[in-house]
């Protein structure tokens, strides 16, 4: 939600154009959250959720970690005031020049999924710890990540064997159960694959230390969802039924679940119309929309809370889309979304829970549009 703070800023600032406000205040409770909910995890920023300079030297401080997909995003931790050793290079999908560039800024723990990539990161990165990603079904999530990373549990024995002899440190598994991960149970799916792994290693003398159990918390967005602290009871009960009192050391890379609330996106509605005199159905209009931020309408994956100045007035279902002349602009269409039937060209809205995968996915000047401007207070 609009904390007081964001609200005083957009009506005193009154910003020209869409824009981003993030109140650096709700991210400093989010970090306590996790930090409470899971206090034997060590937390890894997701990075890619939003790089703000402001957001990562924060959470430098408070003593966070940084899970980075890039060197770009590496070096960006680096400049907020983290160590090399607190940044691990999760992307299981890296170019072998960017896995040495990170080796020489002093980053030793990396991300694989395949005997291809531990080859790679053997050569460029010779002794460092890796840790093998294992794919999950990403059921319950509505931003499912897809089996474009990981492998089957069974691969990731071979990987981390051969990760061994080639000279790394196989340090662990990972996995992600998807992001906006609602269900609970998503976690002890995974980790019964993880301990599967570690038994199959330790079968091999290998004693894996780590597990990675990645990102996926929430986002309140027009769901309630659990809280931290509800998750942290989930996680830890699946890892004790899965290790007993032999828990590895565990890493959380929450993204969204740090960020996501902290951020309100305030927009203009540019437009209100029908497409035939004896048509019902009103085409809503914004000054954002897939280009400028709120790519993970996708599909009508993410839905968003819009709170208008006429909330409490009747609202009706109406198609909701972007500025720019591109079809696919369009965020709500197969499942309208109810806005007040007053609203009205000019009227700003805020949409909410936009802190997360927003700035980056805007396009940097689509049909003219420039990207979409932050504001981290
Ligand atoms: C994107 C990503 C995350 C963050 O996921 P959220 O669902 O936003 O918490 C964590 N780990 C990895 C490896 C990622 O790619």
């Amino acid at each position: 939600m609009a904390t007081q703070r964001i609200i005083d800023f957009i009506n005193t600032r009154r910003p020209n154009g869409p824009c981003m406000v993030l109140d650096l205040e709700v991210v400093r409770e989010n970090y306590h959250n996790f930090e409470m909910a899971l206090p034997e995890s060590k937390i890894f920023y997701a990075v890619k959720a939003n790089p703000a300079p402001e957001i990562l030297r924060l959470l430098a401080s408070l003593g966070s970690n940084f899970d980075t997909a890039s060197v770009a995003e590496a070096e960006m931790a680096l400049d907020a005031g983290a160590t090399a050793d607190r940044i691990s290079f999760g992307n299981t999908i890296k170019k072998e020049r960017d896995i040495a560039r990170a080796f020489e800024l002093g980053i030793r723990l990396f991300a694989v999924d395949c005997i291809e990539e531990v080859e790679k990161v053997a050569r460029a990165a010779p002794g460092s710890r890796v840790f093998c990603r294992v794919l999950t079904d990403g059921a319950g999530a509505e931003w499912p990540l897809s089996r474009k990373f990981g492998c089957v549990p069974a691969m990731a024995v071979d990987v981390l064997l051969a990760a061994q002899k080639l000279g790394l440190d196989s340090y662990g598994v990972s996995f992600h159960v998807g992001s906006q991960q609602t269900d609970l149970s998503a976690w002890d799916r995974a980790l019964g694959d993880a301990k599967y792994v570690f038994d199959k290693l330790s079968m091999e003398g290998i004693t894996l230390k780590m597990v990675n159990m990645g990102g996926g918390f929430p986002t309140r967005y027009l769901k309630d969802v659990p809280t931290a602290q509800a998750y942290g009871q989930a996680i830890f009960q699946a890892l004790s039924k899965h290790f007993g009192n032999r828990l590895p050391e565990t890493i959380i890379e929450p993204g969204r679940g740090m960020v996501g609330n902290a951020g309100v996106i305030k927009a203009e509605v540019v437009l209100v119309s029908k497409k035939a005199a004896n048509d019902n159905v009103r085409w809503v209009y914004l000054d954002i929309g897939k280009f400028g931020g709120l790519a993970e309408t996708m599909d009508e994956a993410i839905r968003y809370q819009i709170t208008t100045p006429r909330d409490g007035d009747l609202a009706e279902p109406c198609v909701l889309a972007g500025p720019t002349c591109d079809s696919a602009d369009v965020m709500y269409e197969k499942n309208p979304y109810p806005l007040p039937i007053s609203l009205t060209i000019g009227d700003e809205v805020l949409i909410e829970g936009t802190g997360a995968y927003t700035t980056t996915y805007s396009a940097v000047a689509f049909n003219g549009f420039e990207p979409l401007r932050s504001y981290v207070i």
